[in-house]
């Protein structure tokens, strides 16, 4: 499973003047290196990692992310399975589609496709994912197990942002962290990586009074709230780490980019920096729950 700890840094740092965190290139190595593992493990065990997606109803944009981490997962040498469920799905109906993923020994990783509707009980059917094929960092025991720095599936977001932040060798250590939104599969579990590494981590959200001050003082700003240019620029404080997660139409990321990179010392661009960090921490999760399940490769650890 997937390690927080600084193990793969300096090498895997693309160097850029300018200032970008190059998500795209990162993402690459690592997916190189899942790739290599998926082969070896396939040989040695005569089956491939394979990941299942569940996708319910149609959204435009939910449909393109599943394909895209199929095609990823086929590059990689895992296989997908796709669930597509009509949008009227129940919450009973999804949650007895995924325990019965997670009772398939064929399946190693699931991943259900956020959000579903408004009717389902998102929480329920997270909670029916078998955690040890939670290659998404969704469930209720993978939280609790980034909470307390214990081994476990981290969510593949945060995860992807701590990645970078060793990549480019970001000392956290007494750093002022603030993380814009705390949604359970974003914000909230990217406080708790960087608190697990000794980050001094402030959360700000919808009733934040304030915002900008928080931001003056930060060291790190991690934006996940799903606003177009949402951060001012002026907010950013000289030489600030700058990660933005948001993905909004258009290609826009939830930071004002042209204003924040005028004062940044490092940021994500969008796209090319945290999204495709988070479908290779995606691919190297699910090698890691197949070796587990088909008692091949490294043991389990945190
Ligand atoms: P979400 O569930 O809608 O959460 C948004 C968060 O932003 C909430 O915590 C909300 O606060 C906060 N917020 C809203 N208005 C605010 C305001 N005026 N001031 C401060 N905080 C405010 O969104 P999400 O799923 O975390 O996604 C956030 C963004 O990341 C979106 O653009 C999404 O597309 C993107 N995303 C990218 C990836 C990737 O792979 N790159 C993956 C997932 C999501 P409250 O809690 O108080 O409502």
């Amino acid at each position: 499973m997937t390690s927080t700890s600084p193990t793969r840094t300096a090498a895997d740092a693309p160097t850029d003047a300018a200032g970008l965190m190059d998500g795209a290139a990162l993402a690459r190595r690592m997916t190189d290196r899942t790739a290599r593992r998926a082969a070896e493990l396939t040989r040695r065990t005569g089956t491939a990692p394979c990941l299942a997606t569940v996708l319910v109803g149609e959204d435009p944009a939910s449909v393109t992310y599943v394909r895209m981490k199929q095609n990823r997962c086929a590059k990689a040498g895992i296989d997908s399975r796709k669930v597509a469920l009509p949008a009227a799905t129940t919450t009973g109906e999804l949650v007895a589609t995924l325990r019965g993923l997670s009772e398939d020994p064929a399946v190693h990783g699931i991943l259900l496709q956020h959000p579903v509707g408004p009717h389902i009980d998102e929480r329920a059917a997270f909670e029916a994912i078998a955690p040890e094929k939670d290659v998404d960092g969704v469930t209720m025991r993978s939280f609790a197990a980034m909470g307390f720095g214990l081994p476990g599936f981290v969510s593949c977001t945060p995860g992807g942002i701590l990645r970078l932040l060793d990549a480019y060798e970001v000392e956290l250590a007494g750093r002022r962290a603030v993380v814009v939104g705390r949604s359970p599969i974003l914000g909230r579990p990217a406080g708790m990586l960087l608190l697990a590494r000794d980050a001094t981590v402030t959360y700000c959200h919808s009733r934040t009074v304030d915002l900008s001050a928080h931001l003056r003082e930060a060291d790190i700003v991690v934006a996940a709230v799903g606003r177009p240019e949402f951060i001012r620029g002026e907010d950013i404080k000289p030489g600030a780490v700058v990660l933005d997660a948001g993905y909004n139409p258009g290609n826009v990321g939830d930071v004002d980019f042209a204003g924040a990179r005028a004062r940044a010392r490092l940021i994500t661009p969008v796209p090319g920096g945290v999204g495709p960090m988070t479908i290779a921490l995606l691919l190297e999760q699910t090698v890691d729950a197949a070796e587990a399940q088909l008692g091949a490769g490294a043991p389990v650890s945190g």
